[in-house]
């Protein structure tokens, strides 16, 4: 589907940056693999079981790919510490289980909230460590860290809330290293994971000002902002990209 913003991003703002996107093959995260190295970044991405799709999309874009659960802290330690240098890293690796959070497997619980949650914690604090001034974190939050307006959703917006406030703190602890951390939370986005035709697009659009999904590249324009060099003030803060779905 054409993107309904009609935008057709490219540009070399990012040129010399190095970044790293964990979860890069697919949906969200392909999109901004495909806008940083639009604009110039060496991109290396990570991806969990789509190996087809992470080599596509490395092809496509000259990115670098590597498999490395999120969720494993050392497997995502040993891709940090293989860059030469790191200026942005993208945390979009997630997972939505949803379900009656008395029949939900808490087997599949634990194993979101290590990916949602434990996974873009550990993975900031380690990229940090290797990040020169200017460096730009980014985390994929959701608006359902805001709103959680049906059932279902308990253990997903958990972890979305999550993030925010490690935003908030990690916001504090790296300023004075000149690194920015931020959260990006998007509404119904047009994905695997939640599919525009998908069986709970009507009730999803009631929630709406703007009454669709959002197509991924309209997420990635977003994150291209706030890991670009006019971003450099913006920290803490939650970004809320979601057609109004929780004003
Ligand atoms: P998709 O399911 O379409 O894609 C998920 C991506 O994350 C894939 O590249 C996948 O890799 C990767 N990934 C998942 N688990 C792991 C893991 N354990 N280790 C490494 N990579 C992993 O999801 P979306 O693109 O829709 O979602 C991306 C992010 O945006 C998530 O954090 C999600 O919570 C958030 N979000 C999505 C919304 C939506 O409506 N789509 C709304 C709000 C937030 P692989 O292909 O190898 O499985």
């Amino acid at each position: 589907m054409a993107n309904p913003a009609g935008t057709s991003p490219t540009g070399t703002g990012l040129t010399g940056k190095r970044a790293l996107v964990l979860g890069g093959s697919r949906g969200i995260g392909a999109a901004i693999v495909e806008r940083l190295t639009a604009e110039g970044a060496e991109t290396t991405f990570t991806y969990a079981g789509s190996a087809a799709a992470a080599e596509a999309l490395a092809e496509k874009t000259g990115a670098k790919t590597l498999q490395a659960d999120s969720a494993d802290k050392a497997a995502v330690d040993a891709v940090i510490a293989g860059l030469e240098s790191l200026d942005i890293l993208v945390v979009n690796a997630g997972v939505a289980a949803l379900g009656d959070a008395l029949e939900m497997d808490p087997a599949e619980v634990d194993r979101m909230i290590d990916i949602n949650v434990r996974g873009p914690y550990h993975a900031a604090v380690e990229a940090a460590r290797h990040m020169p001034a200017g460096g730009r974190i980014v985390i994929i939050g959701s608006v359902n860290g805001d709103r959680m307006p049906f059932a279902g959703g308990a253990a997903y917006a958990l972890t979305k809330s999550a993030v925010q406030g490690m935003v908030r703190g990690l916001a504090r602890d790296l300023g004075p290293r000149g690194i920015t951390v931020n959260n990006v939370q998007p509404g119904p986005v047009d994905t695997d994971m939640n599919p525009a035709d998908g069986p709970m697009k009507d009730q999803m659009h009631a929630f709406m000002a703007i009454r669709r999904h959002a197509e991924p590249s309209e997420v990635a324009g977003m994150v291209a902002y706030l890991v670009g060099p006019e971003a450099g003030i913006v920290t803490g803060a939650q970004h809320t990209i979601d057609g109004g779905f929780g004003a």
